[in-house]
């Protein structure tokens, strides 16, 4: 491990940036239910004891890979991937599909598709679909306005039109829960327009509304059933739904969820559910409470990240920032980050794993830092976007295959960029969002791997000290309070501020 002990500003730096992490860290109203508002929530709901041999089998898997999609090069599965900034983490992942009719849904389903117009697939559809159709449990890291609703969705229609006609009594086999009567509404609008073709019924049940029309749809008998946690605790214990049938459950924005209180809902729920159901979760953000909970309700999983909506940091990245400011010139600030710079890249190169990538902000000081720091010696190469693609492709491969273990570049290589054993991301200048931050950090730490990001920050950047602080506290990182002061000096509000 790299010692810190030569390198920084500020006092802070090393104490803070090389301290073991935090626990708990941000967000702060995670976990704990909100005593009092929902009083003991499924107090009487018994945990369910199962006996697996006695429970009636059912089929999840009704995967079959399209021809198209078994043709496909690796080369190019990987280029969509890439080009999508989408990620896979797990085992057995089946490829992507790019097209809709790879999915093979049934013909009603294809026809509610070819009215809306669309191109092609989401990216998170295009990976979640073969997922979830092949009776996988898994994750998917994406938000609103991704296309997740129908990721889940249209499987699920699959996963119903397998399994044996309800019976009177029979409560849902598709169980999707939600943090707000807002979003629960917008799916039930999905699930209604795609099952009306296929005659499957659904109910949206929530909070605050009469309880009367709920219970009468509940009561009919649907196959689908979205529902806020509260809400459908009370319809549990009264006895007006019951959850035996259920073998296909999607927790949505389990994030939301968890910052609302709604834990220990979800887990009475969940507990009512079989074991050996198909359990998909979905998030905007990966936080330890939300990995826990994954941990604790699914096997086996995929999880499938779309890079370009993920907004918190991978948590196996050591993220130091040192807060540069020497008086009050710009000049005397870059002279002094230049220094640490090259003091720092001298620890990092004595390291037996080294290899190195420098963002900085224009494509002229790419040029200008490659120039410097060759002629000082140094293994360094640039790239940026005025690169032709064939000078862009042979120093990645110099970098790739360690002829030249320090790569300089523009965000052109922030994102996609898969380098597997890069070991360190320098900022030398801050980016323009935590974004492309948070883009530019995962460079390193590929595929489980551990890596550290050290940033430089100076008085320019000030109006990123918020997005920067939730970034790291998301992430459980120690904060540099020289951040903390810069951010209050705006007048920020950087406490309060959780990335979701
Ligand atoms: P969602 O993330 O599920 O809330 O979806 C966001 C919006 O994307 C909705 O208006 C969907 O109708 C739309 N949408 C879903 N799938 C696609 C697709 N493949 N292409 C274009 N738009 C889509």
């Amino acid at each position: 491990m790299l010692s810190h002990h030569t390198l920084g500003c500020s006092p802070y730096y090393f104490r803070y940036g090389a301290a073991p992490r935090f626990g708990g860290g941000g967000g702060g109203s995670r976990g704990g239910p909100p005593q009092g508002k929902f009083g003991n929530p499924g107090e009487r709901l018994r945990k369910k004891h199962w006996n697996m041999d006695e429970l009636p089998k059912f089929e999840k898997n009704f995967y079959q890979e399209h021809p198209d999609v078994t043709r496909r090069p690796p080369q190019e599965v990987e280029n969509y991937l890439r080009s999508k900034d989408v990620t896979v983490k797990g085992r057995d992942c089946p490829k992507p599909m790019m097209k809709f009719h790879e999915a093979n849904f049934p013909n009603y389903v294809m026809d509610v598709i070819a009215k809306q117009g669309w191109a092609e697939p989401t990216p998170i559809q295009a990976q979640g679909w073969p997922l979830a159709l092949s009776g996988k449990d898994m994750v998917g890291i994406a938000q609103t306005g991704s296309g997740k609703t129908l990721a889940y969705l249209l499987p699920a229609i699959v996963h119903i039109q397998h399994q044996p006609f309800l019976e009177h009594g029979d409560g849902p086999i598709c169980l999707v829960l939600a943090p707000t009567r807002e979003l629960a509404q917008q799916v039930q609008q999905v699930a209604a327009e795609y099952g009306r073709a296929s005659r499957l019924k659904s109910v949206c049940v929530y909070g605050g509304a009469p309880k009367g029309p709920q219970i009468r749809d509940l009561e009919r008998g649907v196959e689908i059933c979205i529902a806020t946690p509260g809400r459908l605790i009370d319809f549990l214990e009264a006895g007006k739904t019951n959850l035996r049938r259920c073998t296909y459950l999607v927790l949505d924005e389990a994030d939301r969820m968890l910052d609302m209180g709604f834990e220990p809902q979800i887990r009475k729920i969940v507990d009512q559910i079989r074991p050996d159901r198909q359990t998909l979760m979905w998030s905007a953000t990966w936080p330890k409470e939300v990995r826990q909970l994954a941990e604790d309700f699914l096997k086996q999983y995929v999880q499938i990240n779309v890079g370009a909506l993920q907004l918190s940091a991978n948590h196996n990245i050591l993220q130091i920032v040192d807060v540069c400011n020497d008086g009050e010139k710009d000049d005397k600030t870059l002279h002094l980050v230049i220094h640490l710079l090259l003091r720092l890249l001298e620890e990092i190169m004595s390291e037996k794993e080294n290899k190195t990538i420098i963002f900085t902000e224009t494509k002229r000081r790419c040029d200008e830092l490659t120039r410097r720091m060759r002629r000082d010696g140094w293994p360094a190469m640039g790239i940026h976007g005025d690169k032709s693609q064939q000078e862009r492709d042979w120093v990645l491969n110099e970098f790739k295959y360690g002829k030249a273990p320090i790569l300089i570049a523009t965000d052109v290589a922030s994102r996609g960029l898969d380098v597997e054993d890069v070991k360190f991301v320098i900022n030398y200048d801050y980016p323009n969002s935590s974004e492309d931050y948070i883009h530019r950090i995962g460079r390193t730490a590929r595929s489980q791997k551990t890596g550290t990001a050290y940033t430089f920050f100076t008085p320019n950047n000030m109006k990123q000290a918020s997005d920067l602080i939730a970034v790291l506290r998301e992430a459980n990182q120690a904060i540099n309070p020289k951040l903390l002061q810069m951010a209050e000096a705006r007048g920020g509000n950087s406490y309060d501020i959780s990335i979701l």
